[in-house]
């Protein structure tokens, strides 16, 4: 398969075999090494991407095998620390001579267990319809990805829903003006988020979403990486990225 010398986790290489793709598009061959991370593992160089490409030239798997990627990172290194510090606990308690103590488990259904949802990684679509697309994308992607968790954030669905389903995401796939209502309501934090794709950036521009998209991107983690797809890179796209990207690098299809 194609796709097996770009560096991707074998969970979502086996995904791409069961979807039947046996070559990467040209934006994905340029698009997913790139934006992998690179360097010693914790210690990633992100590198911003600003890739001009046309739909049906295969965009979505472009920013989504290298994000999911990043999250299958992201929770093999959480499961470490947690089972070092679940270690250090029970190594403390037999020192003690006491039994160790029981892993906790939250129960996301439990109100009294609620925490502000915390995605790894978040995309950015200017509609709707798009956004449930990219979504659909990704659950094809991630289904040899164990506990990897997608959430649609959209407008016109109702609240209570999405925030139930939002509670354990690792990816949320939104629309801007939804996401910062439940930011702004405390439902979700953005802090943990440490890839962020702006998906048709023009479409962006023309709904009006500028300021909208450089508010998200300034409550994204200290670290992050930036990927920006639009079909032309126009002055007013640069412009655009200038607000949500350092030095990013250009990928022209
Ligand atoms: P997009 O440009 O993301 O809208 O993708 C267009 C279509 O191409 C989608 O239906 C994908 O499922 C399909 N596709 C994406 N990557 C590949 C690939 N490497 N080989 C074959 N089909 C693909």
């Amino acid at each position: 398969n194609g796709f097996a010398r770009l560096g991707l986790a074998p969970e979502l290489i086996q995904a791409i075999e069961d979807l039947g793709f046996s070559q990467p598009t040209a934006v994905q061959e340029e698009a997913i090494p790139r934006a992998l991370p690179s360097g010693d593992e914790g210690d990633a160089a992100f590198i911003d991407l600003m890739v001009s490409s046309q739909t049906g030239s295969g965009k979505t798997a472009a920013f989504l095998l290298p994000v999911l990627h990043t999250l299958l990172d992201l929770q093999r290194q959480a499961d470490e620390q947690e089972r070092a510090e679940h270690q250090r606990l029970a190594d403390e308690a037999a020192a003690r001579g006491e039994a160790p103590p029981k892993r906790k488990r939250r129960n996301p259904t439990d109100p009294r267990h609620f925490k502000a949802a915390a995605p790894g990684a978040l995309i950015l679509c200017p509609t709707r319809e798009l956004a449930q697309q990219v979504a659909h994308d990704a659950i094809d992607l991630v289904k040899h990805c164990k506990g990897l968790r997608i959430a649609n954030v959209v407008g016109g669905m109702p609240y209570q829903m999405q925030i139930a389903r939002l509670q354990n995401a690792n990816l949320v796939v939104a629309t801007p003006g939804r996401l910062l209502d439940l930011q702004r309501s405390h439902q979700i934090k953005l802090d943990q988020v440490r890839f962020l794709v702006v998906d048709e950036a023009d479409r962006m521009l023309d709904l009006g979403f500028a300021d909208d998209l450089a508010e998200i991107h300034q409550q994204t983690a200290q670290r992050h990486q930036t990927m920006m797809f639009s079909a032309t890179l126009a002055p007013r796209i640069q412009q655009l990225a200038a607000r949500v990207m350092r030095q990013p690098q250009k990928i022209q299809i």
